[in-house]
């Protein structure tokens, strides 16, 4: 019989991955706690229409990446994206945007995202993305306070000097659509020089044109005109106030006046963090600002910028760049071998060490085996200490105790004693 896998670009995450995993989840959430970000969860699956509304039916994602399939009722679902949409959606049906005035939410949330593209280092079916969504917040204050979290983020994970942070500003939908009407009139003039992509965005998405890998596509670029070209008032007026802050602050940035970002959404302030250490999936982190979606699904108009990060691509950069801290990948502290008839009381003991020490991960010995054997197993176990137990200890009240990772004498300790090791 054929052996059953996993779906292609969906993978498994491994008890000797996940230490790595916790790590890095562990540290970003209390870079985004520290910040008042708060954690909100919501469903993966939610009905076609809210990503077809949120996302903007003119772009990859809903093109042609979504897993969308129809339930047994016939409703129309799709496993989420990403988690901007769903989070908005959230948010409005809690009332938590709006009660007789803007309210101000910071938000986080994390977890599985899925889009149909093609497999490969970087890019999965099913990954994993940190999301974080500040509502009611004009900027630019809050749109430099993100970049500054994240800038915090990367210097505690030591991967600040291997990052860059691209920026750009899109300005308001006046001035989009301006642009727009200019790049369409640009681009048709060279029409046959695009590729076919490019050919059918040309009047649905201009924008994403940018985005082209294409050399004949990307050598009209040069001379395109540019967005930054058409920016309003206010909207310059909102970058150059978040460039003074960046620059106050000490967060380094290049302005792209190609990044575009690839949702529809956006307007004003849009950023990337990009890598080289990645090959092409370089980007870590990007967002921006989308100060209409949240009246486009159906709420009062409200400030709102945001960022999604990829879990795996930071995976890969600590892994590849030797980044995760040893201690890591420790995942026990304490191995008990019950050598002889004394299993309960080996039991017992590793009870109370885990009831007296916060966060003390002890094993007992599982099933029979020698001193010999259990000895190894505590050796490959992880373990810093080994705590030997036979019917002597017991009837003596005492336990051996050897250390495995450093040159230190075994000890013969009283129960008392032992708690002292550890407190
Ligand atoms: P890309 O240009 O690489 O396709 P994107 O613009 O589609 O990225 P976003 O929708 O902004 O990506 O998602 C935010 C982050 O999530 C990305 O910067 C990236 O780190 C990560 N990401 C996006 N798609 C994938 C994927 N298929 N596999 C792994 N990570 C991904
Ligand atoms: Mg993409």
């Amino acid at each position: 019989m054929k052996k059953l896998q996993a779906i292609t670009g969906m993978k498994d995450l491994l008890p000797g991955d996940s230490p790595v995993w916790q790590y890095l989840e562990n540290t970003i959430r209390s870079v985004l706690q520290s910040y008042g970000y708060r954690e909100i969860r919501f469903p993966i699956l939610e009905q076609t229409e809210l990503f077809k509304r949120g996302i903007g039916e003119a772009t990859d994602i809903v093109e042609k990446e979504m897993y969308t399939f129809e339930d047994r009722n016939g409703d129309m679902l799709t496993l989420r994206p990403e988690g901007t949409a769903s989070c908005v959606r959230a948010c409005e049906q809690h009332q938590m945007l709006f009660d007789r005035g803007i309210l101000t939410q910071k938000l986080w949330y994390t977890g599985p995202m899925f889009r149909h593209e093609k497999p490969q280092k970087g890019r999965l079916r099913q990954f994993h993305q940190f999301g974080v969504e500040a509502f009611g917040f004009k900027g630019p204050d809050v749109d430099a306070e993100l970049l500054q979290m994240t800038a915090s983020l990367w210097k505690k994970l030591g991967i600040l000097d291997v990052v860059s942070l691209q920026l750009n500003s899109l300005g308001n939908a006046a001035a989009r659509k301006a642009h727009r009407q200019a790049l369409i009139a640009y681009f048709e003039q060279h029409v046959d020089q695009l590729d076919d992509d490019s050919k059918r965005r040309l009047h649905t998405n201009p924008l994403r044109i940018f985005d082209s890998k294409v050399d004949s596509t990307r050598s009209l670029f040069d001379k395109a005109p540019m967005l930054n070209e058409y920016l309003d008032d206010e909207s310059k007026e909102h970058f150059d106030a978040l460039l003074k802050l960046l620059d106050e602050l000490g967060v380094n940035y290049t302005i792209d006046p190609l990044l575009v970002r690839g949702l529809d959404y956006y307007s004003n302030t849009v950023f990337e963090w990009v890598t080289d250490k990645l090959g092409s999936q370089g980007t870590i982190c990007g967002g921006g600002r989308y100060d209409s979606l949240v009246e486009q699904l159906g709420g009062k108009p409200t400030s709102a910028i945001g960022f999604g990060m990829g879990v795996e691509r930071l995976i890969l950069m600590l892994t590849e760049l030797n980044l995760v801290p040893e201690q890591v990948q420790q995942q026990l502290d304490v191995y008990i071998l019950a050598v002889g008839d004394v299993k309960a009381d080996a039991m017992k003991l590793g009870q109370e060490l885990r009831d007296s020490v916060e966060g003390l991960r002890v094993q007992v010995h599982g099933g029979a085996g020698n001193f010999r054997a259990q000895m190894k197993k505590a050796d490959r176990s992880g373990a810093s200490i080994a705590l030997v137990l036979g019917e002597d200890e017991v009837s003596r009240g005492v336990v051996a105790v050897k250390y495995l990772r450093e040159e230190r004498e075994q000890q013969t300790l009283t129960k008392q004693e032992l708690f002292s090791v550890f407190n």
